[in-house]
């Protein structure tokens, strides 16, 4: 059997990372095994349809590089795969549900729907269902007769279509990540299967679109695992094979202390999109994974081990990697914490990785750089093993672009002696002699000094870092010296002395 799997979202917003990690695993799923990964649109609930959500849902998974073999860019034999346009077939099947007598139509009001549940509360049924019991009292084509049911269709009254579920009955199905799951037909109700809009409920139109686009691993989240007993029982129904599920362990917050909400993100200050987004109705924006600096193989091995483990201590993982070791019984039973830290211990792995060309023009977009000319290439190898987002670059770097108009005061009360000031503005006066210098001459420039004066490296340093960058530490001050060249640096020490005279100690 060919492995066919799908990432079905609801086009309700953006796509929250937890479905980034859900198309994920269902894209590595179907690489490792030779088989298709399909994206189908599932805009069936006109009431909660967000303008945009889709173009954004695709965009990400484009950023992520999980794109899918079918889907509505990409077309293919399965297709329509948006469900708005596929109506018809729910339709088909819904009616096939009927005449087999496994679903029937329901013309209750809200209001009769109602009373029925406060009726069962008084009564002190702790969860009042539609079920096979309460099924029997109410208006419906099991307690009406075919001529009434009929009469009322045709006069446009209207109805929904409700699954007829067993009374009781134990529906067991294996999921490869949770093992057995047996549910009792008693805590089912009767899931609605039609609206009365005409349109199918998430339940009919997923199962419909599953079996038809021989969907053989649905791999979801957990939040999904209560609607499988229904889901398996409407396979059954139709006398369909049912596909294996895999239902994925939740996302906690970072703590451990619950699901990973927008709300806890927000507050913890990472982001929860893999894109930038603007809500159409608040105009809320919220910052993505990308637009805060994250480079997309870091999201994706960081999501990939969060509910996967490769079994080994390994944790840097590229996406044919993964693909090779993916297997979907390494998923994890337990939920996973969202430890955004170790997203970004990720993305400085791969920024260290990544070419100098590649971090300058991601760097070139994010700057307004002064008119100094400066060798990027140089200045990014050298901050490059230190920064976790390449906008770091900027910060902790800033002293590349522009001299510093602050001194670490610290620093500066520590290590500016009578001594080291004499030290470097014999240091500055060398420089001044030079166009341009590399590192190694920049050392031995200074080392002559210091021989001649007897004075250690160490006690110097400090005071030169210090006047080339404001800062009490950083990347190899000779390479620094050499980025910057010798006039810029002989001029930032000259200014360094100027300005911090009070500074000066024996
Ligand atoms: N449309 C559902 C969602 O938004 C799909 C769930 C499933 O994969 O069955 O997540």
């Amino acid at each position: 059997m060919s492995v066919r799997v799908r990432f079905a979202p609801s086009p309700t917003g953006a796509l929250h990372i937890g479905g980034v990690r859900t198309a994920l695993y269902n894209y590595l799923y179907a690489k490792k095994n030779g088989g298709s990964f399909i994206l189908r649109i599932e805009d069936t609930d006109q009431n909660r349809f967000v303008d945009g959500a889709e173009e954004y849902i695709r965009e990400s998974l484009k950023w992520c590089g999980v794109e899918p073999d079918e889907g509505v860019e990409q077309g293919g034999e399965f297709g329509p795969y948006r469900q708005s346009e596929r109506k018809e077939i729910y339709h088909k099947y819904a009616q096939k549900l009927v005449d087999a007598g496994k679903a029937y139509y329901a013309f209750d009001t809200p209001e009769e729907l109602d009373a029925m549940r406060e009726r069962l509360k008084e009564a002190r049924v702790a969860n009042p269902q539609y079920n096979s019991i309460t099924r029997t009292q109410m208006k419906n084509s099991l307690t009406l007769s075919e001529e009434e049911v009929k009469q009322r269709i045709d006069s446009g009254e209207p109805y929904v279509i409700r699954a007829k579920l067993p009374r009781n009955e134990e529906v067991r199905f294996r999921d490869i990540v949770r093992d057995w799951v047996v549910v009792n037909t008693i805590t089912l109700d009767d899931k609605i299967l039609m609206k009365s809009d005409g349109m199918p409920t998430y339940h009919l139109a997923n199962i419909v679109d599953d079996h038809l686009m021989q969907i053989s691993h649905v791999i979801r989240g957990e939040e999904w695992l209560p609607s499988a007993p229904l889901h398996v029982l409407l396979y059954d129904f139709f006398g369909w094979d049912r596909p294996e599920f895999a239902h994925l362990p939740l996302l906690l917050k970072p703590d451990g202390n619950g699901k990973l909400s927008k709300r806890a993100a927000d507050k913890m200050g990472f982001p929860i999109f893999p894109l930038n987004w603007i809500d159409p109705q608040t105009q809320e924006e919220s910052i993505g994974f990308r637009e805060k600096g994250y480079l997309p193989e870091a999201l994706i091995n960081f999501l990939a081990l969060l509910g996967w483990n490769p079994g080994t201590e390994e944790e840097l993982f590229s996406m044919s990697d993964l693909i090779e070791k993916f297997s979907l019984e390494r998923i994890n039973k337990g939920g996973a914490k969202f430890d955004i830290e170790k997203a970004k211990w990720f993305n400085q792995q791969y920024i260290k990785e990544k070419p100098n060309s590649v971090l300058v023009a991601m760097m070139t977009e994010q700057l307004e750089l002064t008119d100094r000319s400066i060798d990027m290439e140089r200045v990014v190898q050298a901050m490059k093993e230190r920064i976790t987002f390449v906008s770091d670059i900027k910060e902790s770097g800033n002293f590349f672009f522009e001299a510093p108009s602050e001194y670490d005061e610290k620093t500066a009360r520590k290590r500016w002696t009578t001594q080291g000031v004499q030290v470097i503005e014999s240091f500055a006066s060398a420089l001044e002699e030079m166009n341009e210098i590399n590192g190694d001459e920049a050392k031995s420039l200074l080392v002559t000094i210091l021989e001649k004066d007897e004075v250690p490296m160490g006690r110097v340093m400090p005071a030169i870092r210090l006047s080339l960058t404001g800062q009490g530490g950083g990347p190899d001050l000779m390479e620094i010296i050499s980025i910057l060249g010798p006039e810029e640096s002989a001029g930032r020490i000259r200014r360094a002395v100027a300005a911090l005279s009070e500074f000066v100690k024996d």
